[in-house]
């Protein structure tokens, strides 16, 4: 693999939502990666991943031509003309023996704009599937479903993050950024340095809640009970603003209703935190003039996601701060694309802009964008585990394409996902090392790496921004724009997929979300040159992009917000005798998500190389175990092999366990898909464990 040395090229990480900006200089080989000081949303800082991100573009395990299943069972090399042909004819016969929707697809919250809106239209146009669906299900569905019932709209921050250094109380409900995004710290040390306190709620103490001025470690899945709990405070202590709430809000009563149930010493019961803390924070936040509450996974991921995230948007519309300068409710995206990701059509309910494939008028404007027959696009599609479970034989779902996912260790309940895969009729998939996933697959294409393509991404804020071309792909890969490119002109729908690039089908995305919720149509690659990108809604090209939201009017059909009245839920699944303690799991800061990538990196696999179990002392010493231990963990559905660490980080009740890792080592072999009725969100969070000494 050879590339010349490029010039200095600003581009941004390819990893979390936070997108650093980021200068790539020097030959592939030997990319040299600096912060980018110009950008204004990392200025300059980038975590351990970012700095060694450019370490797997030469990485020797790099797929440098696709690789074909031979008649022995083993993956060997092939041409792109056998890979793409074989893929046609598999997805041709399912379509004809078993129907459209036998072909599915699953893409990815990594995938630029351009690719995820390509891969909508595919899965529409040129396969004519309704099932389509992405990991972003996994990571901001809770949120984003939460976000459009309560708010009208879903974008992540509808602020600026420059907005938190200014306000005077935020509560971070459930995410650990201090380890996924370390370089948003320096927002919360300004607002920490202007006077401002940072309250922290979360089974752990993690290293963003040893931060906090205040750390609530809740039980696990009681989030919804903590919010409830603060409100029905403030509401007996009339720190809500009732102005706001008749002004701009609806649905209030029922939801005071609700909160009156949710009594202190009921909430510390169900939540561990102590009285005095509840009504700390409660009067914190009822007593700020600025206040935010912003949530993560830990809220999120669960099969009562959407009740925690409508819980605490209510508390923050009964303090009276959506809208209001340095306040509100935020969603920090965690995945790369994942704002973006969700906006163009990836999903399954979705087409381009953020609307709704079941609406009519909505199909009849995408239609005439692509110059398509409406009639002709499919309806809504299954969610991404319900894909994943409908795999084989008796889900329906035949033949499968995955692109920019790796399922085998990121999707819950490992053993199951692994079965569906292998009753596959067949399985491609684009990556650009061989997954645990790709190891599956009959045919592996490989794709193009961050920074050898052209796109735009969006960011936590809304912020869309550019991905820019350092380097040209090695030979024999394609991006996966071409690859989609080929395999529709080979499925005799190249009238659809033919682009002059990736600007090319920006244009058209553009069109596509014209007049939709997430409207991009004022939005060009030069614009977001000049101006550090651009927040949508766009909706003209003299249109200066829209940073702040709700500062007058919500985009919902009365124009306020709107109260749900939601009651907690126990989790899907809790302790008993059988699998006494709770297991969580997440991230850590040397990883990121599945690992494809960072398993690869000396550096990162120096920090963290393996799965350490955190587990209480006092726990440790009933199943007789030291640090460093390895153990067993064991739930219904699976058992991993994991080494303990030993802290009072985490509550003696509970177990953490990061992700990462793959085979006997992976926590999804573990977790419980049970999912939330509304976002389909499955509860990675939340379910019980036993420990087997070794
Ligand atoms: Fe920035 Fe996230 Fe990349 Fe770290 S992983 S450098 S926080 S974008």
């Amino acid at each position: 693999m050879t590339s010349t040395p490029q010039r200095d090229t600003a581009t941004h990480c390819p990893y979390c939502a936070f997108q650093c900006g980021m200068r790539l200089s020097g030959p592939r080989e030997a990319a040299v990666v600096d912060g980018d000081e110009a950008f204004p949303v990392n200025k300059g800082a980038l975590c351990i991943k970012g700095w060694t991100s450019a370490a797997p573009l030469a990485h020797p395990d790099r797929l440098l031509s696709p690789l074909v299943r031979n008649g022995a069972g083993e993956l060997v090399p092939s041409t792109w003309d056998e890979a793409l042909d074989r893929m046609v004819e598999a997805f041709r016969s399912a379509r004809t023996d078993y129907g459209a929707d036998a072909v599915g697809i699953f893409g990815g919250g990594s995938l630029t704009n351009e690719k995820a809106y390509l891969l909508g239209k595919f899965a529409r146009v040129a396969l004519g599937t309704a099932n389509i669906d992405y990991n972003g299900r996994f990571c901001m569905s809770s949120a984003a479903a939460a976000s459009i019932r309560a708010l009208g709209i879903d974008r992540g921050l509808p602020f600026p993050l420059e907005d938190i250094v200014g306000a005077e109380v935020v509560l971070l409900a459930g995410s650990n950024v201090a380890e996924t995004m370390p370089p948003i710290m320096q927002y919360f040390e300004a607002q920490h340095a202007s006077g401002g306190v940072l309250v922290v709620s979360d089974p752990r103490r993690t290293a963003t809640a040893a931060a906090a001025d205040l750390h609530l470690r809740l039980t696990p899945g009681t989030d919804a009970v903590l919010a409830n709990g603060l409100l029905h405070l403030l509401i007996r202590d009339n720190l809500i603003d009732h102005d706001y709430i008749r002004e701009r809000t609806e649905g209030f009563e029922r939801v005071r209703q609700i909160a009156a149930t949710y009594w202190p010493e009921r909430v510390e019961r169900i939540t561990g935190i102590p009285e005095a803390e509840l009504l700390q924070t409660a009067r914190l936040l009822g007593r700020a003039k600025t206040a935010m509450i912003l949530t993560g996974r830990g809220a999120e991921q669960q099969a009562q996601g959407v009740t925690n995230v409508l819980s605490c948007i209510k508390l923050a519309l009964a303090l009276g701060k959506v809208g209001r300068p340095n306040s509100g409710y935020g969603c920090l995206t965690g995945q790369g694309n994942g704002q973006g990701g969700r906006e163009h059509g990836q999903k399954a309910d979705q087409l381009p802009g953020y609307r709704l494939i079941a609406d009519p008028a909505a199909r009849q404007h995408v239609a005439a964008v692509w110059d398509f027959p409406e009639e002709e696009l499919p309806g809504p599609g299954k969610s991404a585990y319900e894909l994943l479970d409908s795999l084989g034989p008796e889900g329906g779902i035949r033949s499968l394409l995955v692109l920019g996912s790796n399922v085998m260790v990121s999707a819950p309940h490992g053993n199951n996902i692994r079965e569906r895969l292998e009753a596959l009729d067949f399985l491609a998939v684009s990556d650009f090392f061989l997954s645990e996933t790709a190891l599956l697959a009959d045919v592996v294409l490989p794709s193009a790496q961050w920074a050898e393509e052209e796109g735009t991404m969006t960011n936590l804020e809304g912020r869309v921004i550019r991905r820019r071309r350092a380097y040209d792909p090695p030979e024999g890969v394609l991006t996966d724009l071409e690859l989609l490119e080929r395999l529709a002109a080979r499925l005799g729908r190249e009238r659809w997929f033919t682009y002059t690039g990736p600007e090319a089908v920006f244009e058209e995305l553009r069109a596509a979300s014209a007049g939709g919720v997430a409207d991009y149509s004022g939005i060009t690659y030069e614009k977001i040159e000049t101006g550090q990108g651009v927040f949508w809604p766009c909706p003209s090209v003299d249109h200066p992009g829209t940073p702040r939201l709700f500062a007058e009017s919500f985009p919902t059909s009365s124009g306020r917000a709107r109260f749900h009245p939601v009651l907690h839920r126990s989790p899907a699944e809790e302790p008993d005798e059988d699998f006494p303690l709770y297991l969580t799991t997440g991230r850590v800061l040397a990883q990121y998500q599945s690992g494809t990538q960072t398993r690869r990196i000396a550096e990162l696999e120096g920090m963290a190389s393996e799965p350490l179990a955190e587990i209480n002392p006092t726990t440790a010493e009933r199943y007789g175990l030291s640090d460093g231990d390895m153990l067993t963990l064991e739930t219904r559905r699976g058992a991993a092999r994991v080494r303990a660490r030993l802290t009072e980080a985490i509550r003696p009740d509970t177990v953490f366990t990061p992700f990462h890792w793959p085979n006997e080592q992976s926590a999804n072999l573990l977790t419980n898909p049970a999912l939330d009725p509304t976002s389909r969100m499955p509860e990675f969070k939340v379910c019980a464990v036993r420990i087997v000494k070794e």
